[in-house]
């Protein structure tokens, strides 16, 4: 049996049977934990001596691109906008190996491990047959354990209602992935939307499998999409779990029409993942103007309405955003300011940890309680307000071990250089 010393811990990544005493301003409270054969074993208060670590359980991210991550320096988007964004990946794309893509994965889930996240899923771009799909599942099986990777071909609406499509999907099925699309503008105008994603509907309810889309990823139109999805719903039903990824120009609605589209979107089971960061970074650029409207999903209109709702990275260094590491702990740092999250509040970090976990399925919702994995982040920030003011260093224990610290706690080479020229004599 191992004890790790005190912690403050969120209360809400806590056994809310536990008797513990009240969470104090910050959310918070101090406790011991005891862990054996990588699950917790006790969790109890502890006394309060002094300044003491801030920790979290692994959040989980909800939506990434493992297939076009890091290949923002071969393809650049200089003009930081969307079509430039298409452009640049449509590029790579054309020239896309299986080997590139296992490579772009491997290293973004190392990355995403030593970073303390525990669960993501990732989009695969799937024009025709997702190059380098076979890899990404052997990767997910070699990598189950320490994280958990769950992948989604992106197809457009079109391809799914073909015989190509139909094969794909059966395959995607097979390998326990979702079927994912793109439904934003420009919107046909004829209703052919509305018959395809009709279509994707119960294709995934055939082959089985569940739904995530990219939708209303726009600053345009006010949510015609998810209005269009939400009918389809409440009109036939769906048998497999829908997930709507951006959602971004639901935002735009006037405040009784979001609450209204936000109560039937709940009513229907469709949870939203939001994508703040891409959103920031694309929405609304245009040349000469500083954008005052900024569409992201409206979380906390969502989750008062009792919509399922996570907050995910999306695009890292690739051509729709040159930023991102794969880093959860730099996710919350940037979540206040991007989406008014506070992670201080149960809402504010549900998004990233229990609602995360839940959105995806996974076995543990990151609550920590006896029997539960022996998993934790721990910061070098002893409460909110470190954590806000810089990047802190980070330990992370997954089943009782500790792992190797992230790659930015490593010496940096290119500053070694430098200080070895100026120690260097003349
Ligand atoms: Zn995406």
């Amino acid at each position: 049996m191992s004890s790790l010393a005190p912690l403050r811990i969120p209360r809400c990544l806590l056994d809310p049977l536990a008797r513990l005493p009240p969470a104090d301003a910050e959310g918070l409270v101090r406790v011991e934990l005891e862990h054996r054969g990588g699950r917790i074993t006790a969790l109890r208060s502890a006394p309060d001596r002094g300044a003491t670590p801030l920790a979290l359980t692994p959040p989980v991210d909800p939506h990434v691109h493992l297939d076009k991550a890091f290949t923002a320096s071969a393809y650049p988007n200089p003009s930081g906008t969307m079509a430039g964004a298409l452009a640049a990946n449509l590029r790579e794309l054309e020239q896309r190996q299986p080997s590139q893509v296992l490579a772009r994965a491997e290293l973004a889930l190392d990355r995403a491990w030593r970073h303390g996240l525990r669960g993501l899923r990732s989009h695969v771009d799937s024009l025709g047959p997702p190059v380098g799909w076979d890899g990404l599942q052997d990767l997910r099986r070699r990598w189950a354990g320490r994280l958990d990777l769950q992948l989604v071909a992106l197809a457009p609406l079109p391809h799914w209602g073909t015989a190509a499509g139909e094969a794909l999907a059966r395959q995607v099925a097979a390998d326990g992935g979702l079927l994912g699309s793109v439904v934003g503008p420009p919107y046909a105008a004829t209703g052919a939307d509305a018959a395809r994603l009709e279509g994707l509907l119960a294709l995934a309810e055939r082959v089985g499998c569940g739904i995530d889309l990219h939708i209303d990823e726009s600053d345009g139109p006010p949510a015609p999409g998810l209005a269009a999805l939400v009918a389809l719903v409440e009109r036939r039903g769906c048998a497999v779990p829908i997930t709507c990824s951006h959602a971004s120009s639901l935002a735009l609605l006037p405040p009784r029409r979001l609450a209204r589209l936000a109560e039937r979107l709940a009513a229907a089971s469709i949870n939203v993942v939001a994508l703040p960061l891409t959103n920031l970074w694309l929405l609304g650029k245009r040349p000469g103007q500083t954008p005052l409207i900024r569409p992201q999903a409206p979380v906390q209109q969502l989750q008062a309405a009792g919509v399922r709702v996570a907050l995910g990275s999306d695009n890292v260094q690739d051509p729709w955003y040159p930023g991102g590491d794969f880093d959860p702990v730099e996710l919350l740092r940037q979540a206040p300011l991007l989406s008014h999250q506070l992670p201080w509040r149960r809402q504010g970090l549900a998004p990233f940890t229990c609602e995360a976990a839940r959105l995806l399925g996974l076995p543990w919702d990151g609550v920590l309680r006896e029997g539960s994995p022996a998993d934790l982040v721990v910061l070098g920030a002893t409460g909110w307000g470190e954590l806000l003011a810089r990047p802190p260093r980070r330990r992370v224990l997954r089943c009782g071990q500790w792992l190797p610290p992230p790659p930015q706690e490593e010496p940096s080479p290119l500053l070694m250089a430098l200080e070895q020229q100026q120690l260097a004599p003349g």
